[in-house]
C-alpha cells in the first residue's frame, strides 16, 4: 500500500487512553494531523471526550448533505453506536462501512479496502462527495486517507481523521468536516467558474457558521434587511453547491463560536468574519454594527437596522420578564448567546458552562456576562456543571442529560439544553419572546419535584424491597458458593477440552 503499512492498534479507543492513542498515532505517520487537531481544539481538563463520540458531529454534517455519500473506517462497535445514533435521529440515509481486523491494518489491506468503497460509492449520478472518516484505531495506526484520490468521475472525496483522542467534543467534529470542505471548495473556486447555488440572493450575503434553528436565519435575515444585506447559505451546508454560496459573502458570521477550521476558511477567502451573536438588546446592537462594519456598510444604514431592531426586543424581553435563578451548561456551542439573553430577561445566572474551548468568536460574550457577575467555564466538565448546579441550587439548571439528571434527583427543575433551548429560536426578537416562556413553564413545576423526590425518597438507592414486598427477598442458602463451584467446574471442563 502506498505510505507504509499502518500500525495496528488494536486496543483502544474510548477506554485506550489519550496518550497511548496519540503516541501511536505519532508514530503511525499522523503527526500533522494530530498537531493540527491540537492547535484548533485544545484540550480539556479530562482525559476523553464526556458527550457522545465526537464523530457523530461529523457524521450528521455529512448525512444532512444533499448527495453526499458517507463511510466511516473504525472498530465495529464505534460504528454501530454513530450509526445507531444517527438513525436514531432520522438519519434516513445509508451509512458505508469499511471493516477491519488485525490482519487487514497489519498489512495495510484496510486502506486498499476504503479505496474500494470509495470508487464504488463514487458515482457521479448519485453524488457530488464521498466522505470518508477515519474513527480511532484507524487513525492511531495512521492509515492514510490523504493518499485517497482527491476525486473520482468528477466526485469529491473528503478524508478526515476524527478521533476521539484529539476532538474534544462532537460539536468540534462538524468543524472538522465543515472545514475539510470548504477548503476543498476554496480550492475549486479558486481554480474556476463553479455551480450557483441553489438559491442565490440579488443582494450582497452574510454567511451564518453554526446549525441554526430554522426560523433564526430568517429572523436574522430581517434583522439585516434595512443594511441592503441578506442571509446566505449556512455552514455547515446542505449541499455541496452551497459551499461556494457560503464563501462568496459580504462577511461571515460565527453564530457558533468553535468553527475554527470554518473561519480560517472564510479568512483565507478574504471574508471578514465576526463573533457573537444578535442576542437581547446588548448582543444585536453590536453584532448589527460589527456586520455591518464588516461587509462595509455605511453608518446611516447600521442605525436605520438598529432602529428597527432594538425596540421589537427590548417589547419582547419586557413583555415576558424572568424572575429565577438559571445555571446554564452544554455542549452546542451556543451556551453563553443563551446566559446573554436570559440575563437581559432579567434572570440572575451564577455560572455557564460550555464544554467548548474558548476562541476569539465568544469572547465578547465572555466579556459581557463577566462584566455582570456571571462565571464562564469553558471546556466544563461534567464535574464542574454538576458542582455548580448544587452549589447554586437554581430555580431551573439547563443542562446535559447527566446535568439534567442529577439536578432531578435533588428535586431542581431541570431541562435539556439540547433539545429544548437549543430547538427554539434564539435571535431577535423572536428569541427574547421564546426564552421566558421555558424558564416560565419549567419552573412553576418545582413544587411538584418536591413531592416527587419525597414520594420516592430512597427508592433505587440502597438494597431494599421493591413494590408490593415488605421485606428484602432472602437469597436460597448456599445459592451463590454452589453457582461460584459450577462455574469453576465448566472452565475446568472447557480447559481440559482445548487442551
Ligand atoms: S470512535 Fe468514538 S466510540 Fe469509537 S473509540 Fe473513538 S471516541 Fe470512542
Amino acid at each position: 500500500m502506498d505510505g507504509g503499512a499502518p500500525r495496528p492498534v488494536a486496543e483502544g479507543g474510548c477506554h485506550g487512553g489519550r496518550e497511548t492513542m496519540l503516541e501511536a498515532a505519532r508514530a503511525a505517520g499522523k503527526s500533522a494531523a494530530m498537531d493540527r487537531l491540537a492547535a484548533d481544539y485544545p484540550r480539556g481538563p479530562h482525559d476523553q471526550p464526556q458527550s457522545m463520540c465526537p464523530a457523530f458531529g461529523s457524521l450528521r454534517v455529512g448525512l444532512r448533505m444533499r448527495r453526499v455519500a458517507t463511510i466511516l473506517s473504525g472498530s465495529a462497535c464505534c460504528v454501530y453506536g454513530l450509526t445507531f445514533t444517527s438513525h436514531f435521529y432520522g438519519a434516513r440515509r445509508t451509512v458505508g462501512y469499511v471493516p477491519f481486523n488485525s490482519e487487514t491494518l497489519v498489512t495495510g489491506k484496510l486502506f486498499e479496502d476504503i479505496r474500494e468503497a470509495v470508487h464504488k460509492a463514487a458515482d457521479p449520478e448519485a453524488v457530488d462527495a464521498v466522505v470518508v472518516t477515519n474513527l480511532c484505531v484507524p487513525t492511531a495506526s495512521g492509515v492514510p486517507l490523504d493518499l485517497l484520490p482527491k476525486q473520482i468521475n468528477g466526485v469529491r472525496i473528503i478524508g478526515i481523521d476524527v478521533p476521539g483522542f484529539g476532538v474534544p467534543t462532537h460539536a468540534e467534529a462538524k468543524d472538522v468536516l465543515a472545514g475539510a470542505m470548504l477548503a476543498y471548495a476554496r480550492g475549486e473556486a479558486e481554480a474556476g467558474p463553479v455551480a450557483r447555488p441553489r438559491e442565490r440572493a440579488d443582494l450582497p450575503t452574510v454567511s451564518l457558521i453554526g446549525e441554526l434553528f430554522p426560523a433564526d436565519p430568517v429572523g436574522i435575515g430581517g434583522l439585516i434587511a434595512p443594511m441592503g444585506l441578506a442571509v446566505g447559505p449556512a455552514t455547515p451546508p446542505r449541499e455541496w453547491r452551497d459551499l461556494y454560496g457560503a464563501l462568496d459573502c459580504a462577511a461571515a458570521a460565527a453564530v457558533h463560536p468553535f468553527y475554527v477550521a470554518c473561519a480560517r476558511e472564510f479568512r483565507a477567502a478574504g471574508r471578514t468574519v465576526v463573533g457573537s451573536g444578535p442576542v437581547g438588546v446588548d448582543g444585536t446592537a453590536a453584532w448589527l454594527e460589527a456586520i455591518g462594519a464588516a461587509a462595509g456598510i455605511g453608518a446611516a444604514r447600521i442605525d436605520a437596522a438598529k432602529a428597527r431592531a432594538l425596540p421589537a426586543i427590548a417589547g419582547a424581553l419586557k413583555a415576558a420578564p424572568i424572575d429565577a435563578t438559571v445555571t446554564v451548561s452544554g455542549y452546542e456551542g451556543s451556551e453563553l448567546l443563551v446566559a446573554r439573553l436570559l440575563v437581559e430577561a432579567g434572570a440572575r445566572v451564577p455560572y455557564v458552562g460550555t464544554a467548548c474551548p474558548r476562541t476569539e468568536w465568544s469572547a465578547e460574550d465572555r466579556a459581557w456576562l463577566e462584566a455582570r457577575g456571571v462565571h464562564v467555564q469553558y471546556r466544563a466538565s461534567l464535574e464542574q456543571d454538576i458542582a455548580a448546579m448544587l452549589e447554586v441550587r437554581p430555580d431551573l439548571a439547563l443542562g446535559t442529560t447527566p446535568v439534567v439528571q442529577k439536578a432531578k434527583e435533588a428535586a431542581i427543575p431541570a431541562l435539556y439544553f439540547t433539545n429544548m433551548v437549543s430547538a427554539r429560536p434564539l435571535f431577535g426578537p423572536a428569541g427574547a419572546g421564546s426564552i421566558a416562556g421555558i424558564v416560565a413553564a419549567q419552573t412553576r413545576g418545582a413544587e411538584r419535584f418536591r413531592r416527587m423526590v419525597a414520594f420516592f425518597d430512597g427508592v433505587g438507592a440502597a438494597t431494599g424491597p421493591g413494590y408490593g414486598w415488605t421485606d428484602i427477598p432472602a437469597e436460597p442458602a448456599g445459592f451463590r458458593d454452589r453457582q461460584k463451584r459450577l462455574r469453576a467446574a465448566r472452565a475446568k471442563a472447557e480447559e481440559a477440552v482445548g487442551t
